[in-house]
């Protein structure tokens, strides 16, 4: 089990089991909402326990998907596809050791033109 929050404590985030290799997404709507590029695994909902639920807000950004952050801390933690029983949550809530690293980078045509990406990671177009 793993275990995340946001920055000021009200939203707990578990996640049964181990996590899986993680995404940083470079599409606008992550840059814009996170500030840099968004780091982030995709799990189960059903292994995942959130205590302080009502303290998430969800910012509908397109017909398909809303995003949460915290009420109070501002933190962007979730990217919600609706139709589908997963959910991505920010690696940067968990605890360390997350035993777990960024395999690939996607939506990389978008990416901010101030950074590069480093050599010898999976790069994708979405
Ligand atoms: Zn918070």
């Amino acid at each position: 089990m793993h275990k995340g929050s946001c920055l000021c404590g009200a939203i707990d985030i578990e996640v049964a089991g181990d996590l899986p290799e993680a995404d940083a997404c470079h599409c606008s709507q992550c840059r814009k909402q996170s500030g840099h590029y968004w780091a982030s695994i995709d799990v189960p909902t059903s292994a995942v326990t959130i205590n302080g639920e009502d303290h998430i807000r969800w910012y509908q950004s397109s017909e398909k998907v809303r995003r949460g952050f915290c009420d109070t801390c501002g933190a962007f933690l979730f990217w919600d596809p609706l139709h589908h029983d997963t959910i991505a949550i920010a690696m940067g809530c968990f605890d360390q050791p997350t035993g777990t690293n960024i395999w690939s980078h996607i939506f990389v045509a978008d990416k901010g033109d101030y950074y590069e990406i480093e050599e010898g990671v999976l790069q994708r177009d979405r």
